[in-house]
């Protein structure tokens, strides 16, 4: 199933990738997952920034004006992890690259020896609109839905849907009026593009997440409910540390684990570098070079069939030994 969230370009040879590893095992995974992409021969210019926590014990802010419009100037973003500063007004740089980059389609593979779904996320609207009262008595966020943000994420999902397999529309429209236009939104799409259909309420779709995930093949979603799902399929799975994401916008794309910084682990060379190797396979694919992608999995198979794991998978290799492990086996591949 294709699930780079198709790339126009056709030529990985003159590309700029930003490359922010963040903080917390962040620049850990990033680490590894460039070490996999040397040894499978991408070659690409690497533009690195420093934004995050880290930055901003230094100077007081995540990010700077100036890293946006060097971010902009790059093809794509290989991105690790971003730890949340302790202050009340901070806003998470994620979701301001996301809008300001109009990245509006988060697609999550979520692939082990007996499952394969994607979740394709909308990554723009939603309950993380940025709409809110905060007040000391009463709160508020305004959830927003709009007809071409659920047509858009609804062509991605059905781009990735392929031949004979079926979507999955996830929804609450028994409760939330606003999802009414998401669902028939997306039932249109699907019946237009001759896709085959069927739609769950959101608390439907956890219950059968976990019960039965062989039933899904992509699930279109809205922003929250896929930001929960995913890290509920990646339980499902294994571990989070073995998720990889693209976020995809018209001319434009950031690639990033599905985890977080996981500070608990951090520094310990305990962290799973799968999720970010996977993602710079994705990333990969997207910059025209599907090759090196299948490569890089067909080696990341073989380090898990050989078991080659970090410890939430129950294995007792660190991150090193397992970027090794897969390295090893695509500079065998290129010999
Ligand atoms: P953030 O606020 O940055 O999202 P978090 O701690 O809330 O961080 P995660 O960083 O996603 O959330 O971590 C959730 C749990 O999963 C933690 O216990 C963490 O150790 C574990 N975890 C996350 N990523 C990995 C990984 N790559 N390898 C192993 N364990 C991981």
């Amino acid at each position: 199933m294709d699930d780079s969230g198709g790339g126009e370009v056709s030529s990985t040879g003159s590309k700029k990738v930003a490359i922010v590893p963040g903080d917390g095992i962040g620049p850990e995974v990033i680490k590894s997952a460039l070490a996999v992409l040397e040894a499978a021969g991408a070659r690409f210019e690497q533009i690195p920034l420093e934004i995050g926590l880290s930055r901003w014990k230094r100077t007081g802010e995540v990010m700077a004006e100036e890293d946006l419009r060097t971010l902009k100037k790059c093809d794509c973003i290989l991105f690790g992890a971003i730890t949340t500063p302790p202050d009340p007004n901070y806003r998470s740089v994620l979701l301001r690259l996301r809008r300001e980059l109009d990245l509006y389609a988060n697609i999550r593979p979520f692939r082990s020896k007996d499952l394969d779904f994607i979740i394709v996320r909308e990554n723009t609207e939603g309950l993380y609109s940025g709409l809110e009262e905060v007040g000391a008595e009463e709160s508020r966020t305004l959830r927003v839905i709009t007809r071409r943000g659920s047509q858009r994420i609804a062509e991605k999902a059905c781009d990735l849907v392929g031949e004979r397999r079926n979507l999955t529309i996830v929804h609450k429209s028994n409760i939330l009026h606003s999802d009414r236009l998401f669902l028939k939104t997306c039932q249109d799409v699907a019946r237009r593009r001759l896709v085959a259909y069927d739609d769950m309420l959101v608390d439907a779709a956890a219950y059968n997440l976990v019960i039965n995930p062989k039933r899904f093949d992509v699930l279109v979603t809205t922003n929250l409910f896929g930001d929960i799902l995913s890290d509920e399929a990646a339980g499902v799975i294994g571990s989070l540390g073995l998720c990889a994401s693209a976020n995809i916008g018209q001319s434009y794309a950031l690639f990033e684990p599905i985890h977080g910084s996981a500070p608990d682990i951090a520094g310990r060379d305990i962290a799973n570098p799968i999720g970010a190797i996977r993602s710079a396979a994705m990333m990969m694919k997207w910059l025209g070079n599907a090759e090196v992608a299948k490569r890089i999995e067909a080696a990341v198979q073989k380090a898990l069939e050989e078991g080659k794991k970090t410890p939430d998978l129950g294995g007792s290799c660190n991150t090193r030994q397992v970027t090794e492990a897969i390295s090893q086996y695509l500079k065998l591949q290129l010999d």
